[in-house]
């Protein structure tokens, strides 16, 4: 079974563990019939497996199995304060997928989860019901927006990794077009892009695409397309008339001559797409959770993890002077290609 060239090994997936109150649904089925080849061991509860303590998420990252399971908690949740909310007063998130096949150094994924395996959770209905519910409460209160909703649904995995084993990106396509009042946007870092060019472009459909300079790429981001196979997808879905953000962040401390770098990278992103184009652009330095930080220096040893970063409320990221200098000289060069006024900065 091939789900995407760049990020599959022979052992990726060769586990799945399913729930039993998962079996009968048919995201269940699909998957498991076209990853027949896989072991199938049958759990009483997601979290024996995800949640386990004592577990090596750096080992299972090399050969990460698939847990499918229900979710019976919540399934929408307000933004965090350390994303972009572009100014939106109905800023939320979604995790029907959790973990991801990349392996960026900095994902914060690698602090908050026990576990590396990929978790789908099978009922999707749920999570659409859910949010049809939503949508009618707030359309009923004018104070909170008149329904209009900003919806991230790939915050805890890059989704668009997982398509060759079920059509998550048409179910969200179907129900953005059916709702809109919502915005959805896909955040990724894949070059699968070609199943948006089965569907006409939606206003209220958003893909983030998030970019580093390909020294980072190489570096950090391991599993990724490279820095020129993310432009040409971007820009072909630029063409086709899709909306799309470009993310730069984190931001990275990468040496001395880190604006030499982010300015060289600048100049090659306005060569290869159309900026007018571009709906948004995103800026951020690395900021993670002091606690996550913790299991990043336990498992992951990654120069990353061992910055010295200054913490303040639960949040470390780079001190507020080094920060600012980032900030600024991003910005700063962004602005000189690019309408400052769609340039959000967390
Ligand atoms: S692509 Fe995103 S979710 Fe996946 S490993 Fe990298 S930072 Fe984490």
């Amino acid at each position: 079974m091939k789900i995407s060239k760049q990020n599959y090994t022979n052992e990726t997936f060769s586990h799945i563990y399913i729930e039993k109150d998962a079996l009968n649904y048919p995201l269940t089925n699909e998957i498991t019939s076209k990853l027949n080849k896989s072991k199938i061991v049958y759990i009483d509860n997601y979290n024996e497996i995800f949640s386990r303590k004592n577990q090596n998420p750096f080992l299972q990252k090399l050969s990460p199995s698939l847990i499918l399971a229900v979710n019976k908690g919540d399934f929408i949740y307000k933004g965090s304060p350390l994303c972009h909310d572009f100014e939106q007063q109905n800023f939320y998130y979604t995790n029907f997928i959790v973990n991801c096949l990349f392996d960026c150094d900095y994902c914060y994924l690698k602090g908050m989860n026990f576990s590396s395996h990929i978790l789908f959770f099978v009922n999707l209905s749920d999570y659409f019901h859910e949010l049809s519910r939503l949508i009618n409460e707030i359309k009923e209160r004018p104070e909170r927006g008149q329904g209009k909703i900003y919806l991230s649904i790939s915050y805890d995995s890059d989704i668009l990794l997982f398509e060759g084993i079920y059509p998550f990106l048409k179910e969200w396509i179907d129900f953005a077009e059916a709702n809109p009042l919502i915005t959805i946007e896909i955040r990724t870092k894949s070059t699968n892009y070609k199943k948006f060019l089965n569907y006409s472009p939606l206003e209220n459909l958003i893909i983030t695409w998030s970019i580093s300079p390909q020294e980072v790429i190489e570096k950090y981001e391991k599993n990724t397309p490279s820095l020129e196979r993310r432009l040409m997808a971007i820009s072909q879905l630029l063409q086709k008339g899709w909306k799309i953000n470009l993310a730069l962040d984190p931001i990275l401390y990468i040496g001395e001559n880190w604006q030499e770098k982010y300015k060289e990278f600048i100049n090659s992103i306005s060569k290869k797409i159309n900026l007018q184009k571009i709906n948004a652009i995103t800026l951020g330095v690395f900021r993670i959770p002091v606690d996550y930080l913790k299991r990043f220096k336990k498992f992951f040893k990654s120069p990353i993890a061992f910055f010295p970063y200054q913490t303040t409320n639960g949040v470390s990221t780079y001190p507020e002077e080094l920060k600012s200098e980032m900030i600024e000289f991003v910005y700063s060069e962004l602005e000189k290609i690019y309408n400052k006024t769609n340039i959000y900065v967390v």
